[in-house]
């Protein structure tokens, strides 16, 4: 998992139940991906440090059992990278580039690019009255054009993408801030090597993935095949481990996400959760009690129907399609309910932040289990190939 920091509901029930799940019965690694999370945001690296340390305390209180699992931090295992050199030597650039993520982004920079041209088209003019007013003599006028046109042009995506202008705008166009962060590099394209070194270093047998990570778990398949082929039999060839990740809305009735601004955290209070769960979007029908609402539509019944018990959730299906429960009352119960299920994860969450020397113990003993192992397969690793 990269280090995106606190962990919300989304997360909970999408990866780490299940992690919780597995480790029960498999012989588990977890890892943070910190390399990983250069892919995307090597702008803002002071923020990776801080979120690793978040997102650890969340996986401890949330289940993650030391005692039973590795977790390990990927950039304190050096063996990846040597790992992802070499399989970079032997991985098509063609496999690469048929990544459907990768696929996306391009087509996203794209419209991306198209729409700074639109921005600067509309911007042109603006400027040209500008510097003819401005009071004194510019020498090259074109190039003093061209720079504010550019900066212009950068600052008006920047502004929509920190939500100065309209958000249906973004919507509209179909693009994501992570698009707007340079993914057009090296990184970004090799980045599935890099997610088969983590997987083939441990010698894997299955992965848990969600659909969307399908093709990656199939292109260390391949990448293990090709280095089999090549070199002799060396790494398994990794199953997927296909898990149902049930779709969270946030508060905005979208996925709930850290990039929308709409998720509910492990780490708020209960005073945040309140706040939250009362600015739920509901069935905009549905204005005052009286009105008949359609729970399908709302986020709110969402969770009534995930917390259960069911013969309650239906009992507010039926309420709420004949007007007879108001949704302000709904959230009040429904907010009972997320309480109840937050509270015991919040004070393990603050009894295991409170022992930060605890946690780095925990961290770097994983980190040493982890790598032993990564070494063993790298050393396997020289040996076929003769160098290094
Ligand atoms: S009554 Fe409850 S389920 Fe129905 S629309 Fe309002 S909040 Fe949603």
């Amino acid at each position: 998992m990269r280090p995106t920091g606190k962990l919300h509901l989304g997360h909970y029930f999408g990866v780490i139940k299940n992690w919780v799940e597995l480790q029960e019965e498999h012989e588990a690694f977890f890892m943070v991906a910190d390399w990983h999370a250069l892919t995307t945001g090597y702008r803002r690296v002071e923020e990776i440090p801080n979120h690793t340390q978040d997102m650890l305390i969340d996986w401890l209180a949330l289940g993650i059992d030391p005692s039973k699992s590795t977790l390990f931090l990927q950039s304190k295992v050096k063996e990846h990278a040597e790992l992802f050199l070499i399989f970079s030597m032997i991985t098509p650039k063609s496999w690469l580039e048929w990544n459907p993520t990768y696929k996306d982004t391009k087509y996203n920079l794209l419209r991306l690019t198209d729409l700074s041209l639109t921005f600067r088209g509309g911007l042109r003019d603006h400027v040209k009255t500008f510097l003819a007013r401005l009071p004194y003599k510019v020498e090259d006028f074109e190039a003093l054009e061209e720079l504010l046109l550019d900066y212009l042009s950068d600052a008006m995506i920047q502004a929509l993408f920190e939500g100065y202008l309209e958000k249906s705008l973004l919507q509209e166009l179909n693009v994501s801030k992570r698009d707007f962060y340079d993914t057009d590099t090296y990184g970004f394209l090799g980045y599935p090597v890099l997610q088969a070194v983590d997987i083939l270093i441990y010698k894997a047998q299955a992965v848990p993935v969600g659909e969307d990570q399908l093709p990656h778990v199939e292109l260390s398949r391949e990448i293990a095949r090709r280095f089999n082929g090549l070199y002799g039999e060396t790494f398994p060839e990794p199953q997927a481990m296909l898990t149902q990740t049930p779709r969270l809305p946030g508060t905005d009735g979208r996925k709930m996400s850290k990039s929308y601004d709409n998720a509910i955290y492990f780490a708020d209070s209960p005073e945040q959760v309140e706040k939250k769960v009362m600015s739920f979007f509901t069935d905009p029908q549905k204005l005052r009690r009286g009105d008949p609402g359609r729970p399908e539509i709302c986020p709110v019944f969402f969770y009534h129907r995930l917390f259960g018990p069911q013969e309650n959730a239906q009992e507010i299906e039926g309420d709420c399609r004949s007007g007879r429960l108001g949704c302000v009352d709904c959230k009040r119960l429904m907010l009972e309910k997320l309480q109840g299920f937050l509270a015991p994860f919040r004070e393990r969450r603050e009894s295991v932040a409170k022992d930060r020397d605890a946690l780095l113990q925990v961290v770097s003993s994983g980190t040493e289990k982890a790598r032993a192992v990564a070494l063993q397969t790298v050393q396997e690793v020289r040996q076929k190939l003769g160098v290094g």
